[in-house]
């Protein structure tokens, strides 16, 4: 089978590889560069923590598992811990905890000296603060998860095309011509997009209506701060999650900073204002010790790729089962699940855990752009 892969994101490279393992003839057709999408701005936490509904929940649990079994030195499975200190986040956290253990996600709720345990360099919360331990979370580098996933499909015989802007796809009942910027086309049996915040233009290329939300007017659904320090002599081990600020390990003593709160002052269209920086790095002292030499290193908006829903799209959107589109938020934890499920989809092996998630859900009326409620404590 020969398949068109467009966008080399974590997504498009997963399915590559997924399909590369199948045996199929793959070219990704890349506008830019491999990781230049959403995938180079994200918190790559793998988690299935605060993600409902049931089916959504059940696709992100089955993704962390996914994970564990492609373990690399990319992959740090060592989980999440989440520090409650104001009543409103410990109402969330207690409610989200007896959802999630009635659902058998492993959830630990921790004493603080156990907290501490875990992250020595934790600043002390104040006495009743409420700590929660998620063991089978973990995060990742997002750009060496892509790496390993393309090297896969390239090494399975795939071919890459970057500068490769699609502007063009026919489908028929023989197959698929995708057209890119430079006139170039590129046939096959099945075309797949995975084209993360681009894909309504892209989808709708072969007709297809996948609504997403546009970064420049949803405000801090899809956009989202990320500031990485520079290296500190700090202990950090994991994903630690507090209302004000959520923050990884990113690599050499470096810090991924992310504070849901202050998202509503990203502008996708601007460098982070020096003031913004300012206040999330205020932060930092306030939950992590020997960081006060930290500085920024690194600062951007990233921009979610979230369709209309709030939920992922995966499957064909066209009658001759020709046009499979897969887009998603949370696509790093879901990428080593989707390679396997998308790529047995393409080779026509229905999945169950995809089933609640079609594209055509737009076009029949069934779901329709929907209200994406702002990120809460314990999301991403
Ligand atoms: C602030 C923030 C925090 C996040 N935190 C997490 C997290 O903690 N955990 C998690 O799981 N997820 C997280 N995410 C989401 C996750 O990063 C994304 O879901 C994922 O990276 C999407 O990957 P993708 O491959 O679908 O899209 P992308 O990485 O955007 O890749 C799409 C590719 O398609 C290419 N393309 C577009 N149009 C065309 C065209 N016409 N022709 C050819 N190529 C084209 C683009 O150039 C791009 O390379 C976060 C996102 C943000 C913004």
């Amino acid at each position: 089978m020969r398949v068109v892969v467009i966008g080399a994101g974590v997504i498009g490279a997963a399915v590559a590889a997924g399909l590369t393992r199948r045996g199929a003839q793959v070219t990704v057709l890349e506008a830019r560069a491999p990781g230049s999408g959403t995938t180079s701005t994200s918190v790559a936490w793998v988690n299935a923590n605060n993600k409902t509904p049931q089916p959504y929940f059940e696709l992100n649990q089955a993704a962390v598992w996914a994970h564990h079994q492609l373990p690399g030195d990319w992959f740090h499975p060592t989980g999440n811990l989440e520090c409650a200190v104001t009543d409103e986040h410990k109402k969330l956290l207690e409610a989200r905890v007896a959802r999630l253990i009635g659902m058998g996600y492993a959830v630990e709720r921790v004493t603080a000296r156990r907290a501490l345990a875990l992250e020595p360099d934790l600043v002390p919360p104040p006495p009743g603060t409420e700590y929660v331990y998620f063991p089978t979370e973990a995060y990742v580098q997002p750009l060496r998860l892509l790496g390993r996933l393309l090297g896969e499909a390239r090494d399975g015989g795939a071919t890459l095309e970057c500068g490769a802007p699609v502007t063009g796809i026919e489908s028929s009942a023989s197959g698929v011509k995708v057209t890119v910027a430079d006139g170039r086309t590129f046939a096959g049996d099945t075309v797949v997009t995975c084209t993360g915040r681009w894909t309504e233009e892209v989808a709708g290329l072969a007709g297809a209506t996948v609504p997403m939300l546009d970064p420049a007017v949803s405000g801090t659904v899809t956009n989202g701060i990320l500031v990485t320090t520079t290296p500190v002599p700090a202990r950090l081990s994991r994903v630690l999650t507090t209302a004000a600020l959520n923050l990884r390990p990113d690599g050499g003593g470096r810090i991924l900073l992310q504070s849901l709160p202050l998202d509503r002052l990203a502008d996708p269209s601007a460098p982070v204002p020096e003031a913004v920086l300012t206040e999330i790095m205020a932060l930092l002292p306030g939950v992590l010790r020997a960081t006060e030499g930290a500085s920024v290193e690194r600062a951007v908006v990233g921009q979610r790729a979230m369709p209309g829903d709030g939920l992922t799209v995966a499957g064909f959107a066209d009658a001759e089962r020709r046009v499979y589109t897969v887009a998603t938020h949370s696509g790093v934890t879901l990428a080593p699940l989707l390679m396997e499920e998308v790529a047995g989809e393409v080779f026509g092996e229905e999945s169950a855990l995809l089933a609640a998630f079609r594209p055509t859900r737009f076009a029949d009326g069934t779901a329709g752009p929907a209200p994406v409620p702002a990120r809460r404590p314990g999301q991403q």
